[in-house]
């Protein structure tokens, strides 16, 4: 598709956007541009536009402030060693945001102009992606603009891909975080929307980050909705078990858990290694006597934002159990270096993992 491209005129200058990048708060500082495409139904996809990042104008009978028909996806942008610039898998963020679509009831944007959309948003702001430490992180989402009240499938979206620039997520290096295990709130049920990635599963689950914060945690860990017995995932990373034989468990994909790229990836990366990894329904009662055992030795979380970082603490009403010690575990560390070398273009990873982006 042809994107109109229209330069921001307030576009910030060299010594303005070198202030902004230093030290940026992860989502708080933005770049100069953003791109949208418009979808309706009689239509299809069409306007493609790159131009200044701006407020939109929505009708107060807008569909998503009402039903929440929205989703989106978090992807970042490396700067490499030769200037280049490059992407790690977006074509299955892309995938996922078909996945995403069909289960709320949108429409599907084709994979190409996902990928596409995002080149076009680091090409312009390319001078807003950091280098060392830090990333372009890029925040591709969909929403339905209808104005009517009646409860159906809008037929008006906006597509949109807004980008930040980002420091490492952990200041001072990765501790192990605690978490708070949540027993009266569920994060997605059978048959729901675990599975997508929308914003609605965020929405039910900050009652619950708050009270982790509250208990002074760092997130919250959810179990399934049904036997509330089955460890799911955080509120936006998944779950890993390390145990004493070096194999590894993560929950099983059963729809009411997100698909994560990192998770994915790490599966790949530790089975390489020569690792067992089993995806398989793990319980609270058995994380807390495997700790207590010795059994259990390193628990992670993974996602775009915070790559991988331990879990060192679970704390609940029933009581708090500690993994490993203070600092993160071997198996940890070492998967978390090799997955960064490769989303940095410092190591070779498998194929069709990084993804150039032509300047
Ligand atoms: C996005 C997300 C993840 C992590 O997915 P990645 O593709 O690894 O970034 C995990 N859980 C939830 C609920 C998410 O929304």
């Amino acid at each position: 598709m042809q994107f109109k491209i229209m330069k921001n005129p307030a576009a910030l200058d060299d010594a303005a956007r070198a202030d902004a990048m230093a030290n940026p708060a992860f989502g708080r500082v933005f770049t100069d541009h953003m791109v949208t495409i418009r979808w309706t139904a009689d239509k299809g996809w069409h306007d493609a536009q790159v131009r200044a990042r701006a407020p939109f104008q929505l009708d107060p009978a807008s569909a998503v402030l009402h039903y929440a028909q929205e989703i989106f996806e978090g992807l970042k942008a490396y700067r490499t060693g030769d200037g280049g610039i490059t992407m790690f898998r977006p074509e299955r963020n892309a995938q996922r945001f078909i996945q995403s679509a069909r289960r709320m009831a949108m429409p599907e944007l084709p994979e190409e102009l996902f990928v596409q959309a995002c080149e076009e948003l680091i090409r312009i702001d390319k001078a807003w992606v950091p280098g060392g430490d830090g990333s372009l992180y890029l925040r591709p989402f969909l929403f339905a603009n209808e104005t009517f009240l009646g409860v159906k499938p809008a037929a008006d979206f906006i597509f949109c891909v807004i980008a930040c620039p980002v420091g490492a997520y952990f200041k001072g290096g990765a501790k192990p975080v605690s978490v708070w295990l949540s027993e009266d709130y569920s994060r997605s049920g059978p048959g729901g929307t675990g599975a997508a990635k929308c914003g609605g599963n965020y929405a039910a689950s900050l009652v619950a980050q708050a009270e982790a914060i509250k208990q002074g945690c760092d997130q919250v860990v959810f179990l399934d909705a049904a036997e509330h017995r089955w460890v799911e995932e955080l509120g936006g990373m998944n779950l890993f078990f390390v145990f004493e034989d070096g194999s590894m468990l993560t929950p099983p994909l059963t729809g009411t858990i997100l698909p994560g790229i990192t998770r994915d990836s790490v599966i790949e990366l530790a089975q390489k290694q020569g690792r067992t990894v089993e995806e398989k329904r793990y319980s609270i009662d058995e994380w807390r006597a495997d700790a207590q055992s010795g059994k259990l030795r390193e628990v992670f979380a993974c996602g775009t934002a915070a790559v991988i970082v331990a879990v060192g603490e679970v704390r609940s009403v029933h009581g708090d159990f500690a993994i490993g010690g203070s600092q993160t575990g071997p198996v940890t560390a070492d998967l978390r270096d090799t997955l960064v070398a490769i989303q940095r273009n410092k190591a070779e990873g498998p194929e069709g993992w990084v993804h150039k982006v032509a300047l």
